[in-house]
Order: structure tokens, then C-alpha cells, then sequence
């Protein structure tokens, strides 16, 4: 009897089922920060390779993201599988990353496995630095080298402790904020001196007094990094770092402007020179395509019976899959590694992403998203309604 693709996509997940959860394991036990996740690259690159993926390390500014495409001699859609694997500073896979770039991986393999009779394309791409840092948040880069331009849907998604459609995130503006001034014995001639710490702490209150009136939908947070050397000495330089995180990027990047109002009000009340610079990529709101987390979430409910939440839950976080979602269709959804008490960046999450039932989820994650993909390949009318339901959202926000 001939097997239907369906049948083909879930063979083949149960079949590499051993090779995905060492995989899993390996980037866990190697936990590695944004843009140093040679090894974990690697990893999957390699599992990719073996499946006849074209694979190309060092794109768009990051030297560990990759690309791995297989293409079909016919012509068809090209969906992509959004890999991450970057872990956190001291708890390792907290955020279960190493679940993410694994279930994508699997997924298009899968995919690959029957790319030359469904037609068109399938693509990996390997994004560091979601957590961001320096140079964080690749998923932007991706997108401004024009990566996702011929991409016609992408998928992801994340561990969590629910089962959940695709959430609204948060827009992320990563600034630094540095102020300038002149060092100056602090007791023998303070007045010959221009003292760098106190404009950033007038800064800093400022910013943080409108958080009930002009900033009051924004969640603003920094820390201060450098305040000055020695307490006889008048600090010549003093900087911040700030994330400003609001529900539009509209919203965050006007508030930006402010700020750099704010900026030049106090170079001149303090005499400094100050300067704003973003550290990282910036990070957009997520623009949702319910179309596409509808057809997931059936998929999701026919293969295991249960129900999925389908609603939104208040935004706290932000991803730089988001910056995709302006470009492409994209679907988030999460999938649960535990019970409700689990919580994200944390190191019982990151035990949960090296368990039995995280890895449980994440095979259930490969079969669910090459299952929607496989949809999507062949069924050209329902692609397209999803293509003009994201239209419809993207021009909502222009
Ligand atoms: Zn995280
Ligand atoms: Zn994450």
C-alpha cells in the first residue's frame, strides 16, 4: 500500500527519533550565549547535511547561523523552520532552545524527506542570539539581508508550561546611553570638573518618572554599567543600559525619541555630551496571522486529542521571530515541557528542556509543524488565504 505523506512526515520523525533527542541533549549539555553557539551550529548543520540539505555556516553578520536548503525540482511554496539554540548566562538552556533548534531542524528533514514530490522549497535558518547581547537577536539581521523575501511562511516554537497558539510579544529598543563630562580632583576643584554620573542618574530618575505618565504603557528597564572609578575623582563617563519594550514598534520608537529629547535637556542643564546607541538589533511586535495558528491548532488537536489555548495571554516577553513576522507569515506556538508552575529562564525550565517528557514534546513539535507545513505545500488555496490574512495585518499597522 502506498503511504500517504502524512504517514511519510510521521515515519520519519519516529525513525530519527534517537538522532533528534542527542542532538537535544548535546547542545543542552553545551550550553552556549548568543553568537558563540559554534558547537550547537554545527550540530544541526550536520543532521541537516546528512539529509542532502545544501547547508552554508556565517550569515548575515553572524558567523554561527546557517542556512540549509533543499529544493525540489518542481515548483512550489517555500516555507522555513526557525532554528534557535542559544542558551543563558549560568543556567544554560533555561529557555529550552536547544528544543527549538532541534523540533525545526527534525521538521525539515522531514519535509526534505518528500521535497521532490510536493514541489518548491524548504529552508532552515539558523538564527542566533535570541536572548540577545551584543550583536543579538540575529533573526533581525536575517531579515535586513533580505533572507525572507522569497519565503512564503515560517515556523517555530517554543517550550513553555501550556499549550498555546502564537502570542503577542513585546517590541524590545536595546539602547545604550552613555553620558561624557570632565574628571576633576572631587575635593580639591570639583568646580573644574563635569561630572558624567550625576547627568546619568538624573537620567535615569527622569526616565523612570514617566513611568506613570508618558512612558505608561512601556516596561522600561536598565542597569547602570560604568558610574566612574574612584570616589576622589570626578567621573568623566557614566553608562546605562536600557531595554524600552512596548505592545507597538510605533509606540517604543517614538518614546526613543523622547528619550533623546530628555538627552539633550540634560547635556545642557549638566554641560555633558551624551549619546544613544542601539547595542543589539532592534526587536518588533509580533504581527499574528490567526489563519495560520488556526490550521496549526487543528493540527495540534487532531494528532493528540487535546485541546489548545487559544486565546492571548498578557504579553511579557519578546521575540525576534516577531521581526519575521513583518515579512512573512510566521507561527510561535508554544507546546508544554511541564506542569503550570514551570517558568520560563529558570533551571527547572532548563532541566525540563533535557527530560523525558521535554523530549517527548519536542518530537511532538517536529511531527506538528512539518504536519502544517505539509498543508501548506499542498494546499495552494489555503496558503494563500493565509498570505492575505497576514496582508490584512500588515497593512492594519502601516
Ligand atoms: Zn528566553
Ligand atoms: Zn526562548
Amino acid at each position: 500500500m502506498i503511504k500517504t505523506e502524512k504517514e511519510l512526515i510521521i515515519e520519519f520523525t519516529d525513525k530519527n527519533s534517537e538522532v533528534l533527542i542527542e542532538i537535544a541533549k548535546f547542545i543542552h549539555s553545551n550550553p552556549e550565549l548568543g553568537n558563540q553557539e559554534f558547537l550547537s551550529g554545527k550540530a544541526l548543520g550536520s543532521f541537516l547535511k546528512k539529509h542532502n540539505f545544501t547547508v552554508t555556516h556565517n550569515i548575515a553578520g553572524h558567523e554561527t547561523g546557517f542556512t540549509a536548503r533543499k529544493v525540489s525540482s518542481r515548483p512550489g511554496p517555500k516555507i522555513a523552520f526557525l532554528a534557535e539554540y542559544d542558551a543563558l548566562p549560568e543556567i544554560g538552556h533555561g529557555c529550552g532552545h536547544n528544543l527549538i533548534g532541534t523540533a525545526s531542524a527534525g521538521a525539515a528533514a522531514a519535509i526534505g524527506n518528500i521535497i521532490e514530490s510536493l514541489g518548491g522549497e524548504v529552508v532552515v535558518f539558523g538564527t542566533p542570539a535570541e536572548e540577545g547581547g551584543d550583536n543579538g537577536s540575529a533573526k533581525a539581521s536575517f531579515v535586513n539581508e533580505g533572507l525572507f523575501d522569497n519565503i512564503d511562511a515560517a515556523l517555530m516554537f517554543h517550550p513553555a508550561n501550556k499549550n498555546s497558539v502564537t502570542q503577542k510579544t513585546q517590541t524590545v529598543e536595546p539602547v545604550d546611553i552613555e553620558f561624557f563630562g570632565k574628571t576633576a580632583h572631587a575635593a580639591g576643584s570639583p568646580e573644574k570638573g563635569i561630572n558624567a554620573l550625576h547627568a546619568l542618574i538624573h537620567f535615569y530618575n527622569t526616565l523612570h518618572s514617566h513611568q506613570t505618565g508618558k512612558f505608561k504603557n512601556l516596561n522600561i528597564h536598565g542597569v547602570i554599567t560604568d558610574g566612574g572609578k574612584a570616589p576622589n575623582v570626578i567621573p568623566d563617563y557614566a553608562k546605562a543600559r536600557f531595554y524600552i519594550r512596548g505592545a507597538t514598534s510605533n509606540e517604543s520608537r517614538e518614546a526613543v525619541n523622547t528619550i533623546k529629547d530628555i538627552l539633550t535637556g540634560i547635556d545642557k542643564a549638566f554641560n555633558t555630551t551624551s549619546k544613544l546607541t542601539y547595542f543589539q538589533n532592534r526587536v518588533d511586535h509580533f504581527v499574528l496571522t490567526p489563519e495560520f495558528d488556526k490550521l496549526f491548532s487543528n493540527i495540534y488537536e487532531d494528532y493528540t486529542g487535546l485541546t489548545i489555548e487559544k486565546g492571548q495571554i498578557k504579553p511579557g516577553g519578546s521575540t525576534d521571530a516577531a521581526n519575521v513576522s513583518h515579512v512573512t507569515p510566521v507561527i510561535h506556538p508554544y507546546l508544554s515541557i511541564g506542569d503550570s508552575s514551570l517558568t520560563g529562564h529558570t533551571t527547572e525550565f532548563a532541566d525540563a528542556a533535557c527530560s523525558e517528557k521535554g523530549f517527548e514534546t519536542l518530537l511532538l513539535a517536529a511531527k506538528l509543524l512539518s504536519l502544517t507545513a505539509l498543508e501548506l505545500y499542498k494546499d495552494s488555496e489555503l496558503l494563500e488565504k493565509i498570505k492575505n490574512d497576514w496582508n490584512k495585518r500588515i497593512d492594519s499597522q502601516k
